[in-house]
């Protein structure tokens, strides 16, 4: 038998197919996602762009399984997202997806590293030593550990967060907007904490991001317009994205 090496395959860690997305009916019928395909390939950056209102937010949260969809389907892995019960999808988010939101969310009674484990110790599991230290080294957070919030920079809050979303090894990370509270030296540096994950060690990354210079970041950048998915770039520079946006 002839076979095929592992590393030419490129697989899919989530996928949404013909997916739509309405809210309100009659007069107040908004479709906020127009039959979307597209997928997200394992150890890839990819941003969604596009204007305010093209159905960025509502594509991510459908496919992290975080908000139902009208029709279509969605994957994560091999697993149908919509044929779920809320408590496996509860158990899907917990156990496959990381998330990272714009405004850190990070509980402010807990220390750094308390916040970093906690979505693992709610689970009953127990961080990987070796990977929680590999993480936090190298997200820069060695000696922050024991801090709390509150007495970290808007960056150094962030880069917990995306430890929090790296620790449990998930299948795939979700940012929605996560430079949106930063300045844009803090945002950077986050953006390449993003994009080491993926480079170093193999995360899959989807990023929601109307910021031209976020999404110039990524791998690959896919462009909404009105619900639909009107085009991408695979390896943009920040110029090349502000270019296409214009257009939209
Ligand atoms: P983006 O993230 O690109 O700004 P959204 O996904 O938030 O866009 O919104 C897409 C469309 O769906 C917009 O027209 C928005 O007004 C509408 N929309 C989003 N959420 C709701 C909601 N809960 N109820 C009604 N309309 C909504």
């Amino acid at each position: 038998m002839v076979r095929t090496p592992r590393s030419s395959a490129v697989t899919v860690a989530a996928a949404a197919t013909g997916l739509s997305k309405e809210y309100g009916r009659g007069d107040a019928r908004v479709v906020a996602l127009d039959r979307v395909s597209v997928s997200f390939r394992e150890g890839e950056f990819t941003a969604i762009m596009g204007p305010s209102g093209s159905g960025k937010s509502t594509l991510m949260h459908c496919v992290a399984g975080l908000d139902s969809f009208s029709s279509g389907s969605v994957r994560i892995g091999d697993t149908e997202v919509g044929t779920l019960d809320d408590r496996r999808l509860t158990q899907l988010r917990r156990d496959r997806i990381g998330f990272v939101f714009q405004a850190f969310n990070l509980l402010p009674t807990m220390t750094a590293l308390e916040n970093i484990t906690l979505p693992m110790t709610i689970a009953g599991r127990r961080p990987d030593p070796a990977w929680l230290d590999r993480v936090v080294d190298m997200l820069g957070l060695g000696g922050r550990l024991g801090h709390r919030p509150s007495e970290l920079s808007g960056g150094q809050q962030q880069r917990v967060a995306v430890a929090r979303a790296l620790v449990a090894r998930p299948a795939i990370v979700f940012a929605d907007e996560p430079t949106g509270n930063l300045d844009s030296r803090a945002g950077a540096e986050v953006l390449g904490f993003l994009r080491d994950s993926v480079r170093e060690l193999g995360q899959t990354v989807v990023m929601v991001t109307h910021d031209p210079v976020a999404a110039g970041h990524a791998d690959r950048v896919v462009f909404l317009a009105d619900g639909r998915l009107v085009d991408e770039l695979v390896r943009p520079t920040a110029g090349q994205v502000l270019d296409r946006m214009k257009s939209l």
